[in-house]
């Protein structure tokens, strides 16, 4: 066995993905724009709401006339006008009048405030009575309160998510440009890995080509698998040359150590213009990683073992797709903070990532490990999320609280 070399603290990771460019950008129509990622910082066309908007039924006021209003001593208003939903009021609000408003109705000019329905009642039928003072733009949306004509809506970088659909669609723009959608080229690898619908005995089934055809699924990348290569340089050569004419990326996993059936790295080193970036990453599963160029793209080499090879993908890797796809802050990812319910250990120098179930208990979180191999998928199935413990430690002890990154 040889050692391994380059072996990189995850936090080192950090400057690695700045050596891959981005993808191209093309220009999409808004509506589509879903999952896709900002390539350009989005402005506001117009005002949004665009008009003075109600956000209650009531009266359209001016807030000065209702100075003074009250239950025991209320305030009288002509009320002849109503303001008609969806449509341009086609008077004016004078002194000493009001306008029957429903909520989203535009305010007509000369209102200033809405009072609320609940506040009011008909004198007759041109005349309410109101029974509070009501301040200016209460119960109100001003016409630029959304988004000023001209500021910024979304940033470059930004992914296009239920979150944030409704601003993007508030811009007005019609047309968006957004980086092209990214392409993972997967490979597995293992003479006993099976893809034959009957496994033969002895034979396993293909994991982890299904675990990361998911993540990139989530992530909005899309994966495409070429196969099972066998363990032999020339087999993974032959994929990995294919994969890297249609992909933005290669991801390979299983053989990414350093024993005689690890063909990874070699059939890495065998193409043109590669350089291994670093071989071993200091983390808990998934140590004998890989990450690797050939020419601009990047090559990922991950460990077979199905839990290694999630938490390699999820910790190590996506950081690199999501910047490669054009997203800003790659490494941001959803995390909650919870408390180890047993002691746990992990050796000093590495980040541990230990999968854990969550459960709630008097307004705390509480992370539960979940034992188990790294070959199991049952544990990966069962857990909620992955609980750091930082390099600097070891282990944890029952109570104290960790970052735990989320599964969904
Ligand atoms: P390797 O990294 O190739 O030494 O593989 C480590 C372990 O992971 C072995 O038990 C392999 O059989 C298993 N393994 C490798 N690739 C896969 C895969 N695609 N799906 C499921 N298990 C795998
Ligand atoms: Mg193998």
């Amino acid at each position: 066995m040889e050692s391994f070399f380059k072996v990189e603290k995850i936090c080192n990771l950090k400057n690695l993905h700045k050596n891959f460019p981005c993808i191209n950008t093309e220009k999409i129509e808004t509506k589509n724009a879903l999952n896709r990622v900002t390539a350009e910082n989005i402005y506001a066309k117009n005002h949004v709401p665009g008009f003075n908007r109600s956000t209650m039924d009531g009266f359209a006021v001016k807030s000065s006339d209702t100075f003074g209003a009250s239950q025991s001593s209320p305030l009288i208003l002509n009320a002849k006008y109503k303001s008609i939903m969806g449509e341009i009021p086609d008077f004016m609000l004078n002194q000493g009048e009001a306008a029957l408003i429903g909520t989203g109705g535009m305010l007509p000019d000369g209102a200033d405030a809405v009072v609320i329905i609940e506040n009011t009642s008909w004198l007759n039928k041109t005349e309410i009575e109101i029974y509070t003072s009501t301040a200016p733009f209460s119960n109100t949306l001003k016409k630029d309160d959304d988004y000023h004509k001209g500021s910024l809506v979304l940033e470059k970088g930004t992914k296009i998510t239920k979150k944030n659909i409704a601003a993007l669609i508030s811009s007005d723009q019609d047309e968006i440009f957004v980086f092209k959608n990214l392409k993972a080229g997967i490979i597995s690898t293992g003479d006993e890995i099976d893809e034959n619908k009957n496994l033969s005995h002895g034979k396993i089934r293909d994991l982890n080509r299904h675990i990361l055809s998911a993540v990139c699924l989530e992530n909005g990348f899309e994966p495409v698998f070429y196969g099972v290569s066998k363990d032999t340089k020339e087999s993974l050569e032959e994929k990995t040359r294919l994969a890297l004419k249609e992909c933005s990326c290669v991801i390979i996993s299983g053989g990414s150590s350093v024993g005689t059936r690890d063909i990874t790295i070699k059939a890495i080193e065998n193409l043109e213009d590669s350089e291994i970036l670093v071989h071993g990453i200091a983390m808990s599963p998934g140590k004998p990683a890989i990450i690797a160029r050939a020419g601009k793209i990047p090559v990922f080499g991950l460990p077979g073992n199905p839990f290694s090879c999630f938490c390699v993908f999820y910790i190590a890797v996506i950081p690199f797709l999501k910047h490669i796809s054009g997203m800003k802050n790659p490494f941001d990812r959803p995390f909650v903070k919870a408390a180890l319910t047993r002691n746990v250990h992990s050796a000093s120098g590495r980040t541990d990532f230990i999968r854990v179930k969550l459960h709630i208990e008097n307004n705390n979180v509480h992370a539960i490990p979940i034992p188990g191999h790294s070959g199991l998928s049952r544990p990966l199935a069962q857990c909620d999320g992955l609980l750091e413990i930082p390099e600097n430690k070891e282990g944890g002890i029952k109570g104290e609280i960790f970052f735990v990154h989320l599964i969904q």
